[in-house]
């Protein structure tokens, strides 16, 4: 799961200077945070491959010809991207002598009314274990408390993350609908200002303007970032983010509006009362274990993508960036610790080279949708992207080990920017993907292959 554990409250404007947020938001550690520009995007090769969900089941992939000669172009190409990627995000219309926003010291300043309400939310999820551990929960209701833990995963990892953040597979109307439920159960912030500050993730990881920056070292990324105010950098950088696609979708501008009564009913009250009224689970238990337990545990489960997974693992397909794959994050997180192919290839709905689905729960959940037909024009990559990938930057962790490491190519320059923060595109219709890798993405409509290797 993803990425951002944010769990503010907007509100019903789209600027972010209003009161009504919640406690666990890190927008709550905002001084004001401005309207979202709605810049032009680059979607034009995105929404030009629209195929009708109507068609034949196919494989549509870039023809030979196209290949042969994007291939040519690959490896110049891609070594310019990547250095692209490099370049520190100044902004070039700064006055000699001015500070780059990006440039500006780091400093905790801490919000107490988060870290109360943290406190809060941890004492009573302690009793909420306590409370298992002794034997005073109803079978029905642990039943339906995972029931729901795995809805409001499946609401960020299927929903916010996959589809609306990266925009790695397009979905049918019951699909969204069904999508923006579970999300507002997990009460991670709305699905709009949970995909702007994913997006400021992917584009700047590492540095000042990364939200959860994990160079901050652990606790930070993991959740210290919530309970201070942010870096000047992540706002500023923020409003640059294009979010039009997002602002232009009906749906997701109603979840924004509502919220606050949206996320109550869905996260906090619906748990409670349904395991109160209908199998008369005592009141005080269904609201520690089933809501208070469960919304504690979905939180780390996904600050662990933030954490665990850009410290801790092998990084097969990138060794110059922090994102790693770590397979007990992919447990807890749905599928969502192959985080170092996922930066790189943020685009693939499978965030994973290996589609294998006892790891990657969601890729087996957005396959089913796309098997009855709600989900469709899936991203993913092919096995040559990979392996060029893998050739020219990735540690030689590579399943096939030893075939990489032995085409192990890394240029002086490539090598000399390791440890430097830098992000990738955030995603398909981000317009800083190289040419080549969008030329040969593949899509799939609709998926029926298993991807086991
Ligand atoms: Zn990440
Ligand atoms: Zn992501």
């Amino acid at each position: 799961m993803p990425p951002d554990g944010s769990t503010a409250i907007m509100g019903r404007s789209q600027t972010a200077t209003e009161d009504s947020r919640t406690p666990y938001s890190h927008h709550d550690t905002m001084d004001s945070e401005p309207t979202i520009p709605t810049t032009p995007t680059s979607e034009s090769d995105v929404e030009k491959d629209d195929a009708s969900p109507t068609q034949a089941p196919q494989l549509v992939d870039t023809s030979v010809e196209n290949r042969r000669q994007s291939e040519e172009a690959t490896k110049d190409s891609d070594l310019k991207s990547m250095t692209q990627r490099k370049v520190p995000t100044k902004d070039d219309t700064k006055k000699e002598g001015e500070v780059d926003v990006m440039d500006i010291p780091t400093k905790v300043d801490i919000v107490w009314r988060n870290v109360f309400l943290f406190v809060y939310l941890h004492v009573f999820s302690a009793y909420g274990v306590y409370l298992l551990l002794s034997g005073q929960v109803m079978w029905q209701t642990f039943i339906w408390t995972a029931l729901i833990h795995s809805c409001g995963a499946l609401g960020i990892t299927a929903g916010a993350h996959r589809f609306w953040a990266h925009k790695s597979y397009k979905a049918k109307l019951p699909l969204k609908l069904i999508l923006v439920f579970m999300q507002t159960v997990s009460f991670q912030n709305s699905i709009h200002e949970w995909s702007r500050d994913h997006r400021v993730h992917h584009k700047y990881s590492e540095t000042n303007a990364d939200p959860h920056n994990a160079k901050r070292g652990f606790f930070f990324a993991h959740m210290g970032w919530l309970l201070c105010r942010k870096h000047p950098a992540v706002k500023e950088k923020g409003k640059q983010i294009d979010m039009s696609d997002l602002e232009a979708d009906p749906l997701i501008m109603f979840q924004k509006k509502y919220y606050v009564p949206l996320v109550l009913w869905t996260s906090f009250f619906m748990p409670t009362l349904v395991a109160w009224y209908f199998w008369g689970e005592s009141f005080i238990t269904a609201w520690c274990f089933a809501s208070q337990l469960r919304y504690c545990f979905n939180l780390h489960c996904t600050w662990l993508v933030n954490s665990a997974a850009h410290l801790w693992g092998d990084k097969p397909y990138d060794q110059t960036i922090n994102p790693s794959e770590n397979k007990g994050v992919s447990i807890f997180a749905f599928g969502e610790g192959w985080h170092n192919y996922h930066h790189v290839f943020p685009w693939d709905y499978k965030t994973a080279e290996l589609g294998r689905y006892k790891y990657n729960f969601t890729a087996a959940f957005i396959d089913f949708f796309a098997w009855i037909g709600w989900a469709y024009d899936l991203k993913t990559v092919s096995d040559k992207m990979v392996r060029d990938r893998v050739r020219r930057t990735g540690d030689g962790s590579w399943r096939h080990e030893k075939e990489a490491a032995s085409l192990t190519d890394m240029t002086d320059s490539l090598a000399s920017s390791m440890g430097m923060g830098h992000g990738g595109p955030w995603g398909w219709g981000d317009k800083d993907i190289p040419m080549t890798d969008s030329q040969m993405t593949q899509t799939l409509y609709p998926l029926i292959s298993l991807h086991e290797d």
